[in-house]
C-alpha cells in the first residue's frame, strides 16, 4: 500500500486499506509530506495553503496526517504514563509495599466529571453538511485508532448531546459560529489546538466567516500548524491567510 510509504501510522494504513483507497491521489501525495514535516529549527509545523477541489481527495490530504500526529502524541503520552506507573510499583515493590492502584479515566458521560474539552487538532468548515461529511471520514480513518476522539460540533444540534460528546474530544470538526458559542459558554477550550485546518477557505469567506476565523485564530495555541485549503487563491483568500497563519505559507498546489 502506497500510504505507507508516506510514513504514516499502520493504524491508519490498514483504515485507508479497508476503504479500499489503494494511492495517495495528487494532493495527497503533495500535501501529506509537508504537512507532517516539522520544520527543523523551532520544531514547528510549516503552515500549508492548497488548493484543491471537492472529490480530489483532500479531506483525507489533511485528516491523515493530523491523526497521525495526534495517533504519535497519544502514544508517547500512554508510554510515559505507563512508565510512571511501572516507577510507583517499583518503588513500591522496594518498600515491600503492594503495587500502587491504577488510576481510572473517570466516565465523562457522567456530568459530574464535565470538564471543558480540549482538542488538539480544530477543523473549521463553512457549512453543517460538509462538517458533517468531514466528521464522517475522520470516524472511518480512527477506526483502529485506539483512544482518539472525534466530536461534530455545528449549528441546529441540540447543544446537550453535542457537549456529551465533545468531552475528551481530540479532533473538533466545527462550523465557526457553533464553535465560538460554545467557547464563550466555556464548553471548550482552544488554547491547546495545534492543528487548524480551514476546509474550503473560499466559502467561508462567501459565507462571512471572516471575523469568526480571526477570533477563532486569536484563540488557539501560537505554536501551531494552520493549513488553508481552497479552490482559488484569489487575493482575498490571500489576505484571509495572512491573518491566520505565521508567515505566508509553504503554498501546495
Ligand atoms: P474529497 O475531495 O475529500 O471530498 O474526496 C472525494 C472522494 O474520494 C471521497 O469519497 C473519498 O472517500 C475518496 N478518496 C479520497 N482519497 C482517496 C484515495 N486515495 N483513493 C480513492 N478514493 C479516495
Amino acid at each position: 500500500n502506497l500510504f505507507a510509504e508516506l510514513g504514516l501510522a499502520p493504524e491508519l494504513v490498514q483504515a485507508v486499506a479497508d476503504l479500499g483507497y489503494t494511492k495517495p491521489t495528487t494532493v495527497q501525495e503533495r500535501a501529506i509530506p509537508y504537512a507532517m514535516e516539522a520544520d527543523g529549527d523551532s520544531d514547528r509545523f510549516i503552515d500549508l495553503m492548497v488548493s484543491s477541489q471537492t472529490g480530489s481527495g483532500k479531506t483525507a490530504a489533511f485528516l491523515l496526517p493530523v491523526l497521525h500526529t495526534l495517533l504519535k502524541q497519544q502514544d508517547e503520552q500512554f508510554a510515559r504514563e505507563r512508565a510512571e506507573y511501572d516507577r510507583l510499583c517499583a518503588e513500591a515493590a522496594a518498600k515491600g509495599e503492594p503495587a500502587p492502584k491504577r488510576t481510572r479515566r473517570k466516565d465523562p458521560t457522567n456530568p459530574r466529571n464535565f470538564k471543558a474539552a480540549v482538542p488538539g487538532a480544530l477543523i473549521l468548515c463553512p457549512t453543517r453538511e460538509l462538517a458533517q461529511q468531514v466528521a464522517h471520514d475522520a470516524i472511518d480513518l480512527v477506526r483502529h485508532c485506539k483512544g482518539l476522539r472525534i466530536a461534530n460540533v455545528v449549528g441546529g444540534m441540540p447543544y446537550q448531546l453535542q457537549i456529551a460528546k465533545l468531552q475528551n474530544a481530540n479532533l473538533v470538526v466545527a462550523t465557526p459560529g457553533r464553535l465560538l458559542d460554545l467557547q464563550r459558554s466555556m464548553q471548550i477550550k482552544l488554547d491547546q489546538v495545534q492543528f487548524l485546518v480551514v476546509d474550503e477557505a473560499d466559502r467561508m469567506l462567501d459565507l462571512g466567516f471572516a471575523d469568526d476565523l480571526a477570533e477563532i485564530n486569536q484563540l488557539t495555541s501560537q505554536r501551531r500548524q494552520t493549513m488553508m485549503f481552497s479552490a482559488t487563491f484569489a487575493p482575498r483568500i490571500q489576505q484571509l491567510a495572512m491573518r491566520v497563519m505565521h508567515d505566508n505559507g509553504s503554498s501546495v498546489k
